[in-house]
């Protein structure tokens, strides 16, 4: 596989920790980069269909077995994490972000504000949604699931003592 996460500019690879931070200018020549946009949304539509199902189960898991079902989920999600963090460089190439009009024989002005935006904070809120959602989806099932045991018995007076005048002779 072709290792794509590489410097337009100068061809320095970046390391996969760049999966979680991608960098908005090159460590080595200092060029404004950006992941380039028609990959960095696919490979978000593929994380994101393979990644809704496994919250999904998650919560199903934790909701019909309890703790050792959180612990299997997250640990489905941890490996959800590591196959991005390990394919991430082979799917995600760069380009180059021109954030001036370059003028011959005049160096080109620092970069000062990085040209992309992040989107920590969005992301954080969305994820916490989506397991929220799949939370309360899966809360259903532990109504259809386990009825007989998690609702306690009524206990009602003997009908004989409450009702003598119905009773037919
Ligand atoms: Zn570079």
């Amino acid at each position: 596989m072709q290792y794509r996460a590489t410097c337009p500019s100068c061809g320095t690879r970046f390391p996969r920790s760049a999966y979680f931070r991608p960098p908005h200018q090159c460590p080595s020549c200092r060029a404004a980069i950006r992941p380039e946009p028609t990959w960095d949304a696919r490979g978000n539509a593929v994380a994101g269909i393979i990644g809704i199902p496994i919250i999904m189960l998650g919560a199903y898991l934790t909701v019909t077995h309890g703790v050792a079902g959180l612990l299997v989920g997250v640990a489905i999600f941890a490996g959800w994490l590591f196959l991005g963090w390990v394919f991430y460089p082979y799917f995600t190439p760069f380009e180059l972000v021109v954030t001036h009009t370059p003028v011959p024989d005049t160096p080109a002005p620092p970069v000062i504000i990085p040209p992309v935006p992040r989107y920590h904070l969005k992301t954080v809120v969305g994820l916490g949604l989506c397991i929220l959602g799949a939370v309360i989806w899966a809360g259903f099932f532990k109504e259809l699931l386990h009825p007989p045991t998690t609702r306690p018995t009524p206990t009602y007076p003997a009908p004989a003592a409450t009702t003598p005048a119905s009773a037919p002779s």
